[in-house]
């Protein structure tokens, strides 16, 4: 196997080869060409910091072997090459030679600190709080949660760098580990590191993790599929060289300056289409793929041009990804022709600096500069960090989030586990409470104290990103009053507040039903005399569907005992002077001329008038509530509603409803958005809407309200299926340049 990282595309490694083993002075060779690597690509660089990095860590693993039997050094010399190859700056390159010595030696962060300076000493801890997960326990459904909360954990961009430069390493010497090590690790790269590697917008090394994994994962499709690929190499290649000669020419004779590369599509790449189109290798479209790399945007599509005028698209395959760059900012012109002698084949077009980033991705923002990055650096950097929270969820403020070198992706959230590593997803400042609650209302309910990470906390302790949390529960235990001043999630809440009302009513029905008996006996009344069915009646009369609901009423105090005695025993009780109201019926009957709201059910019942209320405007998939009005049916609020807060304390009134299946309808919602003042903004935004395909019921412009303010308001009236529609809609509006901030406004 070979020790060289390689620009050239991974040959897939036969599983289980036994590595040879390299001695200990192969380590001083190697630190040796890293040094002259570091000195041929920068030669104004100063070499002192990767020596003293180097030195102070082949001292910590001395002694200490790989698996392959390799001294250890190798490891980290190779993780750092491959960061070289990269371009990286000198603190990837210390982190990289420095990354396992917290993890495997008894050296600290601080002496790392003292040494090495903060901003090494930051990644190393970095990479090992990372290392020291073990993802590989967690369900496959909660990759996405395991995904998120890496990248949660991160304060410095550079750590992931290092980490998948790491990861790259340890595939491509996988081949020594046992088959059941192999598929552990092989399995946690394909679900983990390739997404985060993709979703940086490092291609190159999202397929090196991809095609390693594969053949570790699916070992005989893996080879079936390459030797499929194999048998028809040299008929494809002879056909792709011949195609590029030909657009090469045409090319030139249009002046579009251009250099080509072609491809076979990757072994994992078709392997999935194979699966998810259930198709054979022949129907592969993209198989056999032409890059034409060329200097502007306006000759890529020139370069376009040039190919539909000599080879027939294929329908539906022209995809315009620079007008519309992927969420990971990756931009080409792709489409598919039917090629000389029926054969078709794949065409990507982009600039130079397209290519860069589809390669490299993120790390293309980290290179190394002479006389360091300027600050137009780091606002490429915050452009891109801001691209990829977008691209996650509708985040209020993505500008606050990013200080220099700092990065918060996901500011609203805490990543917790289980003791058993399941991963619980909560808000920030939620505390073990909601912790609680969030695995089950009884571990809430009966939650006496915490521990995290072995320690015992208070309650109301904000729980950070990785912490382990374990509830303490004790049988019969009941929720404070209080825990509603400290919960943070509505789960938890509601919950209390379910079980204090709970707890409330019993008592009432308790004291109710004394009171009725006690004042039954002074007024002369023999309960024993009336029939269950006589006080279901009048406990009809008061609204009430149960006795034990009309003596729940009268603990409350809601009226008095002597009007129910009054209505059961007429002869006996003289009627009180004046009778306050009696509590309207909430029931209202759904009536069948108004299916305005049919799109709202309220569970277990289909015959309740329902409407959605005018404070919040709640849109499709939003998570909603119902509430009780008297006389007007079930309002239908956003649970996130502030009212909402307010009116559920009177939770008898709370109603579960959720969105009716099968009704295509729109939403009206109304957005206001700030922007600069120019020319062509207007139509900007339109042109996003209509991408969206998004109806717009109303769009007006006007200058921002405070006469000190520049730029201008528009506000608009759109009809929306859903809150995936609208927020699509939020982040189309809000990649256009000079968008300062847009907002959902409710009438109500
Ligand atoms: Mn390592």
């Amino acid at each position: 196997m070979s020790p060289e990282p390689s620009d050239a595309a991974v040959v897939p490694q036969a599983p289980a080869q036994p590595c040879p083993p390299i001695g200990d002075d192969a380590v001083e060779v190697m630190y040796h060409e890293l040094e002259a690597r570091l000195h041929e690509l920068r030669p104004k660089e100063d070499l002192t910091p990767l020596a003293d990095a180097y030195r102070f860590a082949a001292a910590q693993h001395t002694g200490q072997k790989r698996a392959s039997g390799e001294p250890y050094m190798i490891h980290p010399l190779q993780v750092t090459r491959l960061l070289l190859e990269m371009n990286l700056d000198m603190t990837c390159l210390q982190t990289g030679l420095l990354h396992d010595v917290v993890e495997d030696t008894s050296v600290s962060v601080e002496q790392i600190r003292k040494m090495f300076g903060e901003d090494v000493a930051r990644c190393v801890d970095g990479v090992t709080k990372l290392t020291k997960l073990d993802f590989a326990s967690r369900e496959v459904r909660q990759a996405e949660s395991v995904r998120k909360m890496l990248l949660a954990m991160v304060d410095d961009i550079r750590v992931i760098l290092v980490k998948l430069a790491d990861r790259t390493h340890n595939m491509r010497t996988l081949g020594c580990l046992s088959p059941e090590k192999q598929a552990r690790i092989a399995q946690e790269t394909i679900d983990i590191y390739a997404p985060i590697a993709h979703r940086l917008g490092m291609g190159k090394i999202r397929a090196e993790l991809e095609d390693l994994s594969f053949q570790y994962l699916e070992p005989e499709a893996a080879e079936e599929l390459n030797r499929e690929l194999e048998g028809t190499r040299a008929s494809n290649e002879a056909f792709l060289k011949e195609i590029k000669h030909l657009i090469e020419v045409k090319l030139a004779r249009e002046g579009i300056p251009a250099h080509l590369e072609i491809r076979v599509k990757r072994p994992f790449s078709v392997f999935l289409k194979l699966r998810r189109q259930k198709i054979v290798l022949d129907q592969v479209y993209d198989l056999l793929a032409v890059r034409i790399i060329t200097d502007s945007v306006k000759n890529c599509y020139a370069a376009l041009g040039v190919i539909h005028n000599e080879w027939r698209p294929i329908p539906g395959r022209i995809k315009d990804f620079i007008a519309i760059p992927r969420p990971n900012m990756y931009q080409s012109l792709h489409t598919s022709v039917m090629g000389p002698r029926g054969r078709h084949f794949e065409i990507q077009i982009r600039t130079e600096e397209m290519h860069r980033i589809a390669e490299e991705g993120i790390a293309a923002h980290w290179k190394y500069k002479e006389g360091k990055g300027g600050a137009a650096d780091d606002d490429q950097r915050i452009t891109w960090l801001r691209q990829l929270v977008e691209w996650q969820r509708d985040m209020r403020d993505a500008g606050e989030f990013m200080s220099t070198l700092k990065v918060d992706l996901y500011p609203e959230e805490v990543y917790t586990f289980t003791p058993q590593g399941k991963v619980i997803v909560l808000p920030r400042g939620a505390t073990p409470i909601d912790f609680a609650y969030s695995i089950h209302s009884a571990v809430g309910n009966t939650c006496t104290g915490a521990k995290v990470n072995g320690r015992i906390v208070p309650l109301k302790y904000g729980l950070r990103n990785g912490d382990v949390v374990e509830i303490l529960t004790q049988a019969g235990h009941m929720p404070s009053k209080d825990w509603l001043g400290i919960v943070k999630t509505p789960r938890a809440r509601n919950k209390i507040k379910h079980v204090i009302n709970t707890t409330e009513r019993a008592k009432a029905i308790e004291i109710g039903e004394k009171y009725l008996e006690r004042e039954a006996r002074r007024l002369g009344v023999s309960l024993g005399k009336i029939s269950d069915a006589q006080m279901v009646a009048v406990a009809e009369d008061y609204g009430c569907s149960k006795i034990e609901d009309l003596h729940a009423a009268l603990g409350y105090g809601k009226f008095s005992p002597r009007q129910v005695l009054q209505k059961l025993a007429p002869d006996v009780v003289e009627p009180e002077q004046a009778e306050p109201a009696v509590e309207e019926t909430p029931r209202v009957p759904y009536s069948p001329d108004d299916t305005k709201d049919l799109v709202i059910k309220v569970k277990g019942a289909d015959d309740l008038l329902t409407y959605r209320a005018k404070c919040c405007d709640p849109i499709r998939g939003e998570p909603i509530v119902g509430y009780v009005t008297r006389g007007k049916g079930i309002a239908v609020h956003s649970v996130n509603c502030t009212n909402v807060q307010n009116l559920m304390y009177e939770v008898e009134r709370k109603i579960e409803v959720e969105w009716a299946r099968q009704v295509q309808e729109t939403f009206q919602v109304k957005l206001v958005v700030r922007t600069e003042d120019r020319p062509g903004m207007l139509s900007q935004i339109t042109t996003a809407l209509f991408q969206e395909q998004t109806n717009i019921h109303t769009l007006e412009t006007r200058p921002a309200d405070a006469p000190s303010a520049e730029g201008a308001l528009i506000s608009m009236t759109l009809e929306v299926k859903d809150k995936r529609q609208l927020e699509r809609v939020i982040s189309a509006i809000r990649r256009i340049s000079g968008i300062r901030d847009i907002e959902r406004v409710h009438e109500g």
